[in-house]
């Protein structure tokens, strides 16, 4: 009895094992492309040239992570934005502000009154536009964040006035 079902079965046990084999082809599909230019770590600078950039980032978000462009006020995705996470830079993910010291200064960009790490993030002094400010630069790939003043609430008194295209939101699970 044994025996003869066992031959039976033989041929679909075949077939199946047959139907599920890859197609030709599959097993030289490229493997995703290694990037050598990215870093081991975060803490790695990033070194990507305009083009590259270019490629990487919208149109949007060149113009103000590259070209110092400032977004529209009361237009930015987190301008009213209260989740409860970390914001990375949206061109190369570093940390850079804990949702827990965003405040709404009514100036019509995300306002934070601390970094989440002063080494994570670069200042400018900025004479442009008849202003002396202070420009906020992610400090692993260089793209311009915004300015940072000092009119923000205690404890800091500081005010990181930062455009929401330049901002990427991770939430705290
Ligand atoms: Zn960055």
């Amino acid at each position: 009895m044994l025996k003869r079902s066992l031959l039976i079965l033989a041929p679909i046990v075949a077939i199946s094992s047959c139907a599920q084999q890859p197609p030709m082809g599959n097993s030289i599909q490229a493997s995703p492309q290694i990037n050598h230019t990215t870093p081991k770590s975060m803490d790695d600078k990033l070194n990507k040239t305009e083009d590259e950039w270019k490629n990487i980032l919208s149109r949007e978000q060149y113009e103000v992570l590259r070209q110092k462009s400032t977004e529209q006020p009361f237009s930015g995705k987190f301008e009213n934005f209260y989740g409860n996470g970390t914001y990375v830079c949206a061109a190369c993910g570093n940390e850079l502000f804990s949702s827990g010291t965003k405040f709404d200064a009514g100036c019509g960009w995300p306002s934070f009154y601390e970094a989440l790490d002063k080494s994570k993030i670069i200042e400018h002094p900025d004479s442009s536009h008849g202003m002396i400010r202070t420009e906020i630069l992610c400090a692993r790939c260089g793209g311009h964040l915004g300015h940072v003043f000092n009119d923000g609430p205690q404890p800091t008194g500081l005010r990181y006035c930062v455009n929401s295209i330049s901002l990427d939101f991770k939430e705290k699970k």
